[in-house]
Formats: structure tokens, C-alpha cells, sequence
């Protein structure tokens, strides 16, 4: 079938070619499928690495045609082929009975077992195979039909589909969200009867999906699609127990701000507050450093919709505190998170609450400017120093000592001086010993 103009327009990495030409060479006609096809007729920029090649080449004859490959997943068929310093993932065939193994009826004509592959994969729009080097092109579940339509339909019954795979549910809403595409209805109305084979996915292939949608350029719909199927309830069952005018407000302010996971997961967990959120985070096993920056991020402000920005510190020593607990170099995230809040405000209730936020903003900035001691590290005092004052060896009193010399300095710059320091260690030492 003779290919869109932007299949044959477009320039393929030497890589990709090189790999393709060779199996050929070899008697085994290969394809460019999946994701790349879809993209490159979206004029969406892909990767060089992420071209994926379909082959009716055993996995064993890969291998034995490239010098450099890596059996990346040989149960399924996948080789990675080493071209210079770009890799090419090369999967064979799949379809009816998966013959992995190189025993295939002969009887199965090429382009059968071409369309058997793309019959196995999710949606039409994935479901597409190119070969740049006889210009032709494979569309048998009218991909480009549903993309004109901006639509994401199931290959096949849509319920049967749903029900072999739980991923595939999650993967139609990401879908939603990186296009800014619908789901066809059949394909759509399938979902809600998947969701206990969504509930045996792993736990980190959910999180893996759900990082993708809400950092994805149409999250805001999407966040609701994931409500409205019920893959909510299933992937963050604490959120989708709040109230919807909550859940749309906060998908709302994903949408307004900036494309980063701690912002967005921020945003999207801000009704169940700083703790259980950060737990939702670490729960879903993304990373430590992510939940603990969700945590942070929230704890350090209150929602402008829901309470007074008042809720950001404005006297000087509550502001050394605040930026004491938030980090100094978390003020530019956290007021991005401020500002995404007041975008969702009507445009009177933000022109009442924006000035305040600007004069918080000000006042934190001029309080940062003056570079005042915000850690222990900071302090005129150190550890060592404590200890020898104190004459007391190591143990759990020195970071207490060093906590409460800071919580001072906090309150009171000036007081960061080696005189005033070890004067007040000198207090609270004897206060703590009297009162044992
Ligand atoms: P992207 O890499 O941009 O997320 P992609 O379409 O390349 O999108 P991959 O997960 O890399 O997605 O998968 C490559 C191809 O494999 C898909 O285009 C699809 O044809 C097929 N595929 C992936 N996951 C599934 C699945 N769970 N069920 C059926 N087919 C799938
Ligand atoms: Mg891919």
C-alpha cells in the first residue's frame, strides 16, 4: 500500500536503515512498527533509539546476522542490535500461537504473519508497519483512519483485548494524554469491566503509565477519563475517594503546571495532604527522592483555593523557619505550585489573592537575599565545637544541641556569633542536665 506523504518524506536514522537492509539481505523482509509509525505520521519527534523493527527472522538468526546484540527479552522474541552507538530493538513476529522458536507452519504466507503481529498489538494507531526501503506501507485496522478522527480504538474487540492485559486500559488513558485524542466509545465503554486485570498489573508498571499521563501535554482530560472509567479507584484509590469538585480542581492545576514529576504528582495528591501523598508516591514505588520532594513541596504551602495564602509565612523569622523546613532551592517549585492554584481561581477570586502571594514572594526573597543561616551547617558553632565546650564526647545530645542553636539563629540572626552560641549551649546544657 503506497505510504502517506509523511512516511515517504521522512529521513530515517542510518542505524535503522542499516539493520533493515540487512535482514532483508538476509531473506527476511523486516518492518518498522509500532510506536515510531505513529509518531512520524504525527510529525512527533522520536528518539533514533526507539524504533522498534518486526521480523519474520527467528531470534536466533538475529543473532547470528549482527556482530553486536543484546538478548534483551528472548522469551518474547526481542533483540537488541548494537549499530554504532544507537541500539535497535528487533522483535520477531508474534501471532496465533507464538512461535518464538523458529517452528513456524510453513504454510503461513509473509504478509499473514505480518498482520497476525500487528493483530496482537493495542490500538489501530499502534498497529501500523513500514518498510522505508520498498516504500510500502501496512495499515489492516484502519490506524490512520482512527488518527484523522483523533481517535484511540482497540485492535479487535475491544473487552476481550482489555481483558487479556491489564496494562492496555492504562495505556489508552496515557495515550489520551500525550495526543490529546478520545477514546473510541466501544473501545472506551470496554474499561470499566477490565478493571480487576488492571488490579494484577505490577505495581510499578501502573506507576510507570501514570508518570507518563501526568506529565503528558493533555493530562487535565485525561485525569478525568481515569475517574470516569474507574481506573482511578484502581490506581490511587485515595484519590478517587475525594469529592469530584476536588479531584477536578486538582486535575486542573496538573494541567496548569510545569511538565515535572514532583509538581504534577504534587498537584495531582494535594487533597490527601503532604504525608499521605508522599506515602501514595513511595507506595507506587517511584523513587524515594520523589515522594520525599512531594511531601516537602506541600507541606510547604496551603492551597490559596481553599485557605488564605496567608497560609505562606510573611513574618522575617517564620519565613527563615519556612525556608529552613523547604529548602531554599525549593522556593521557585513551590511558588510554580502556588501560581498553578490561582490560574484555576476565578478571575476575581485570584485578583483578590495574587497580591498576596506576591508580597509572601517578595518577602521570601528579600529574607533569601539577605542569606541568612538556614542549617546546622550554618552555624557559627559546629559539632566539635559543641563537644569540647561541653566537654561530653559524641552521642545523641550534639545534634540536639545543634538543632536548638539553629532554631535560635532562626529567630535571631545576629545571635550566629561563637560568644552568643556557645553562651545559649551553656543555658540549655544546664537546663537539660537539671532537669534529668
Ligand atoms: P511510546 O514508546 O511512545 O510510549 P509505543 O507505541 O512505542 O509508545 P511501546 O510500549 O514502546 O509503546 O510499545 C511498542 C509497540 O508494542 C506499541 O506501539 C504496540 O504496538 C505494542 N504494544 C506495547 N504494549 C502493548 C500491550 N500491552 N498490548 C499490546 N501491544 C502492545
Ligand atoms: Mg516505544
Amino acid at each position: 500500500m503506497r505510504p502517506p506523504a509523511a512516511l515517504e518524506q521522512a529521513r530515517f536514522p542510518e542505524a535503522i536503515l542499516d539493520v533493515l537492509r540487512r535482514l532483508s539481505a538476509a531473506g527476511h523482509r523486516s518492518w518498522l512498527v509500532g510506536g515510531a509509525v505513529r509518531d512520524l505520521l504525527l510529525h512527533r519527534p522520536r528518539a533514533a533509539t526507539d524504533f522498534d523493527v518486526a521480523t519474520p527472522a527467528t531470534p536466533r538468526q538475529v543473532m547470528a546476522l549482527f556482530r553486536r546484540v543484546i538478548p534483551t527479552g528472548i522469551d518474547h522474541g526481542t533483540v537488541t542490535v548494537l549499530v554504532g552507538d544507537e541500539k535497535v530493538e528487533v522483535t520477531t513476529f508474534r501471532g496465533e500461537g507464538d512461535y518464538v522458536d523458529g517452528r513456524r507452519p510453513a504454510s503461513v504466507t509473509f504478509l499473514a504473519e505480518l498482520e497476525a503481529d500487528l493483530a496482537r498489538r493495542d490500538f489501530t494507531m499502534n498497529a501500523m508497519a513500514y518498510d522505508p526501503l520498498q516504500a510500502d506501507f501496512r495499515d489492516p485496522f484502519d490506524g490512520r483512519v482512527d488518527m484523522s478522527r483523533r481517535r484511540i480504538r482497540a485492535v479487535g474487540e475491544p473487552a476481550a483485548r482489555f481483558g487479556e492485559d491489564g496494562l492496555r486500559a492504562m495505556r489508552a488513558v496515557r495515550f489520551a494524554a500525550q495526543l490529546g485524542y478520545r477514546l473510541d466509545p466501544a473501545t472506551r465503554a470496554a474499561i470499566p469491566g477490565a478493571l480487576e486485570v488492571v488490579r494484577k498489573v505490577s505495581v510499578e508498571r501502573v506507576a510507570e503509565e501514570l508518570s507518563r499521563l501526568v506529565l503528558a501535554a493533555h493530562a487535565g482530560p485525561a485525569l478525568l477519563l481515569l475517574r470516569r472509567t474507574g481506573l482511578l479507584g484502581v490506581v490511587l484509590p485515595a484519590i478517587a475517594a475525594l469529592p469530584l469538585s476536588a479531584y477536578r480542581h486538582a486535575a486542573s492545576v496538573v494541567r496548569h503546571a510545569p511538565a515535572e514529576p514532583a509538581l504534577r504528582l504534587a498537584a495531582l495528591l494535594h487533597g490527601v495532604g503532604p504525608e499521605e501523598a508522599s506515602k501514595i508516591v513511595f507506595g507506587l514505588r517511584l523513587p524515594r527522592r520523589l515522594s520525599d520532594e512531594v511531601g516537602t513541596l506541600l507541606r510547604a504551602y496551603a492551597c490559596p483555593a481553599a485557605r488564605h495564602p496567608a497560609a505562606l509565612p510573611d513574618a522575617p523569622a517564620d519565613i527563615r523557619r519556612w525556608l529552613a523546613r523547604t529548602g531554599p532551592q525549593r522556593v521557585p517549585a513551590v511558588f510554580e505550585l502556588v501560581s498553578a492554584e490561582l490560574r484555576t481561581l476565578s478571575p476575581a477570586h485570584r485578583a483578590a489573592v495574587a497580591p498576596e502571594v506576591s508580597r509572601a514572594r517578595a518577602a521570601i526573597d528579600a529574607e533569601l537575599a539577605a542569606a541568612p543561616p538556614l542549617a546546622t551547617g550554618d552555624l557559627a558553632l559546629d559539632g566539635r565545637a559543641v563537644m569540647s565546650l561541653l566537654g561530653e564526647g559524641p552521642g545523641p545530645h550534639v545534634g540536639e544541641a545543634l538543632h536548638h542553636l539553629l532554631d535560635r539563629v532562626l529567630e535571631d540572626p545576629a545571635q550566629n556569633t561563637r560568644e552568643a552560641l556557645a553562651a545559649e549551649l551553656r543555658r540549655w546544657w544546664a537546663g537539660r542536665t537539671g532537669a534529668l
